[in-house]
């Protein structure tokens, strides 16, 4: 990739390639560089991108599907969302909401957090309340709880599954939802009432978009993730850290060497348990133990490792250079 004018990396040229922007004796990104050289959203994007420290060779990628093969379909669908967020800003001309939209566009949260926070204000997210009056499905229930339709008042503040996810987040606001008649309420209540830290937005609205995320895993009939790592998803991107941890046991279960890292990357889950079986290949290597079983929580990472070719982009240049080291073993 070589640099634009709208980066002024220090000592950059039109050639300069990304290896420039890592540090070639960690393998991992030069954090000080990439800070003083890019605005915080593009350094974070940057950093959310996991190396792999065994250097595997450079492919071609489509980033817009999840396997990094391009196809027809996701580039219309590219165009499409292009063309609407052009039309959402040439759209808007009040003043507050203009200033409303501009503080939302401005949050240092991924843009489809920010695509999903617009969505909710303009009550247009897909929710099966939706579609069911637009004809789509036959039945409005909640799948999560069984209990009522599932509107977007439901989904944010009446759904059992939701419930929890407020409550074990800390933030400080009426978890009930009564006092805000929607999500666009809430929002412009923290902003030009509570006059909040931007954080505490980007915190609110990463979490709500966590547990849209977790209902429609649900309603794919895929299993709903833990509310843990719910929250770790909101709270990691929110504090740009990452924490790994791995644990060596011998044939009898017992600790032989345990290693504790926190990372200054603002990495999702599955790529940072992909970073974590990549830190836990260099951990046992350097402490001389060969015969092993490596284990990981992420079945994603697991099925990858099996089949590198088919992994999601966001970790394949980690499992491909996996794949090289472990055949050191
Ligand atoms: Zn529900």
């Amino acid at each position: 990739m070589a640099t634009t004018d709208e980066l002024p990396l220090f000592g950059a040229s039109a050639n300069t390639r990304v290896e420039y922007l890592i540090d070639q004796e960690s393998g991992d990104w030069n954090l000080d560089l990439i800070h003083q050289s890019f605005i915080q959203d593009n350094a974070t994007s940057i950093l959310s991108i996991p190396l792999s420290r065994h250097k595997p060779q450079d492919r071609m990628i489509w980033t817009y599907t999840p396997k990094g093969y391009f196809t027809v379909n996701s580039a219309y669908k590219v165009a499409i969302s292009m063309t609407r967020t052009l039309a959402l800003v040439e759209t808007s001309h009040d003043t507050e909401q203009t200033r409303f939209w501009r503080q939302l566009w401005n949050l240092h949260v991924p843009n489809k957090i920010k695509l999903f926070a617009w969505k909710a204000c303009k009550k247009i997210l897909p929710t099966k309340t939706n579609l069911y009056h637009r004809g789509v499905i036959d039945d409005p229930t909640c799948e999560a709880c069984a209990r009522a339709p599932k509107t977007v008042r439901h989904l944010f503040w009446e759904c059992t599954i939701t419930k929890d996810v407020w409550n074990l987040s800390d933030i400080p606001l009426d978890k009930t939802g009564i006092n805000h008649r929607d999500f666009m309420d809430l929002l412009w209540y923290l902003l030009f009432k509570q006059h909040v830290d931007t954080k505490l937005v980007e915190l609110v609205i990463t979490t709500a978009w966590s547990a849209w995320f977790s209902c429609n895993k649900a309603c794919l009939g895929e299993a709903r993730q833990p509310l843990r790592e719910i929250m770790l998803r909101a709270l990691f991107s929110h504090l740009d850290t990452t924490g790994i941890g791995v644990t060596i046991q011998d044939h009898f279960g017992s600790v032989v060497a345990t290693l504790s890292k926190r990372l200054p990357l603002p990495l999702a889950p599955l790529e940072a348990e992909a970073k974590a079986l990549d830190e836990a290949t260099i951990f046992t290597w350097d402490i001389g133990v060969r015969d092993v079983i490596f284990e990981t929580n992420s079945t994603t990472v697991c099925h990858a490792m099996e089949s590198p070719m088919d992994a999601p982009i966001s970790i394949s240049t980690i499992v491909l250079g996996l794949c090289s080291k472990l055949r050191d073993f």
